[in-house]
């Protein structure tokens, strides 16, 4: 059936002059407060810490954010102390009472909304449109969950005569969430707000690259109430701290959302039972992908080039959602290929801030070094379509697309999480399947076509989380399109749908005879 009617909030529509100037005064604001130090929230004060990171701008790196100070080993220890101490009163705590704290942080942001997004554009390099609806996507998340808790707490009634049977649902204890920097919002605070909303004492780790915008929503959630000791949060080296709280015999949830090698470590070191421990861990995980887009001889070609370009090269390539291969039947492979290149060379490259960018920098010089190795690769083993320049004061690479890209070359099996697209020409629809069905992953997944066969074919034979007929396949939204995939892409159900926040609870079946 379809689900409760939930809607989600409106993005800004940046076509009203009042909304451009509240954007520009927002990023004016947010510059006179560059610079300034973040520390660790631990049983609900800001600690000191020894050790500082700088947090820059990737559209130029010569800028400070902030400097964020880092957790030492010992202050984590602090912060598993405290949320196991703040545990027994919030499981008690009424959904209803947990349910008004996520709408009072969605509330707040919504009046945040410009400050929060200017944050996102400078810390990520996230273009001001994207980045504004990544709030609204934080929102809907708080909003939702809220919701959810609410529905889940009515639990399950089976009565037979002389038996009251009782099936309900309570939190499982310490989670432990470790937040990827592409979505420094919106992914931090949905799995975040879902593990407290169902009554988990939470930890958040944000990656490093991110911490001044999880900051900023560890003061959104003091605001809206959240009791000490029931957020912490703990930014610190992810190998230090995060592989720490991960092996805590007290923690029993981890959400994790970033790289498959990183969540794959995650997974084996949870499941080794430390002394002390009673419980087994559970592990939601969600990694990367290798997200293809198929392009049959019947697409409406102005529709594929324009879904194309924005899945591959939105937040430049920086998604696990996006587009990194596109899958193009023979008869239109060469007519599509040259629109592709075309409607990639219009693309505005520059600072995420500026209005005009349609693509900013990567993350960081890491990123960026790696990106550039991959873009060789390809050059050893595929055609080059096309290699845009770039400004140099940030971390910045242009679009570049592949053709004639082999389906099992590297460029076209392993993730480069960048503005590389490669494009592989298949004889038919059947072959198209097979390459997109051929590499490790199974995040997202689309099809360009007129074609009612392959549209039902797609359906059930395209092996995704999440499958995109005839548009972009990035920007799911909450309640609309639950996000996540299978295979070596994730482990766990899916972020804004209806069993996420089962995966934080523990279900208990109560009979009564009378
Ligand atoms: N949910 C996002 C989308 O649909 C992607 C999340 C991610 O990259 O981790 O585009």
């Amino acid at each position: 059936g379809t689900e409760g009617g939930f809607v989600g909030v409106a993005d800004t529509d940046f076509a009203e002059e009042e909304k451009r100037n509240n954007s520009s005064l927002a990023f004016a604001n947010v510059r006179q407060q560059l610079g300034k130090t973040y520390l660790p929230l631990v049983n609900g004060e800001y600690i000191q810490t020894t050790t500082f990171i700088d947090s820059l701008n990737p559209s130029n790196f010569s800028e400070v954010i902030g400097k964020v100070g880092l957790l030492s080993i010992e202050q984590a220890e602090q912060a598993m102390q405290a949320a196991k101490a703040a545990f027994p009163a919030w499981k008690k705590t009424p959904v209803k009472q947990r349910a008004d704290i996520l709408r009072k942080a969605a509330d707040l942001m919504e009046k945040q909304r410009a400050e929060l997004s200017a944050w996102i554009v400078l810390e990520v390099g996230k273009p001001v449109k994207e980045a504004d609806a990544e709030v609204s996507e934080a929102i809907d998340f708080c909003l939702y969950y809220a919701d959810e808790m609410e529905r889940l707490e009515k639990g399950v009634i089976y009565d037979v005569s002389g038996e009251t049977n009782r099936y309900i649902y309570q939190p499982k204890g310490i989670a432990v969430v470790i937040s990827p920097w592409n979505f420094p919002l919106a992914i931090a605070c949905g799995m975040t707000v879902a593990a407290l909303v169902s009554g988990n004492c939470t930890l958040l780790k944000p990656a490093e690259t991110s911490s001044v915008i999880t900051a900023k929503l560890t003061e959104i959630l003091i605001a809206a109430g959240i009791p000490k000791g029931v957020f912490q949060y703990v930014p610190g080296k992810g190998s230090q701290v995060g592989a720490y709280l991960v092996n805590h015999p007290d923690t029993h949830v981890i959400a994790f959302t970033g790289s498959q090698e990183v969540g794959c470590r995650i997974y084996a070191e949870a499941a080794i039972l430390k002394p002390g421990q009673k419980h087994l861990k559970k592990v939601i995980a969600e990694m990367g992908g290798k997200n293809a887009l198929i392009v049959d001889e019947s697409a409406d070609l102005d529709q594929a080039v324009v879904g194309v370009v924005q899945s591959a090269f939105g937040y430049s390539g920086q998604k696990c959602s996006a587009c990194s291969r596109v899958i193009v039947l023979e008869p239109i492979y060469d007519a599509f290929l040259e629109r592709l290149v075309e409607a990639t060379k219009s693309l505005n490259i520059g600072e995420a801030e500026l209005p005009s960018t349609q693509v900013g920098p990567v993350i960081d010089g890491n990123a960026r070094d790696r990106i550039l190795e991959y873009i060789e690769i390809g050059k050893q083993e595929a055609a080059l379509a096309l290699e845009l320049p770039a400004p140099n004061h940030g971390y910045f690479i242009g679009p570049v697309i592949f053709s004639e890209v082999p389906a099992n070359g590297v460029i076209a099996q392993q993730e480069i999480f960048g503005p590389v697209l490669a494009v592989i020409r298949v004889k038919d629809f059947q072959e198209a399947l097979e390459v997109a069905n051929g590499t490790n992953y199974a995040l997202t997944g689309g099809l360009y076509s007129r074609t009612p066969s392959h549209i039902q074919q797609a359906q059930t034979e395209f092996e995704v989380g999440n499958l995109y007929i005839n548009r972009n396949i990035t920007g799911a939204i909450v309640a609309r399109q639950p996000f996540g995939g299978f295979k070596l892409s994730g482990v766990g159900s899916k972020a804004g749908g209806p069993d996420y926040l089962l995966q934080f609870l523990e279900p208990r079946s109560i009979t009564e005879n009378i």
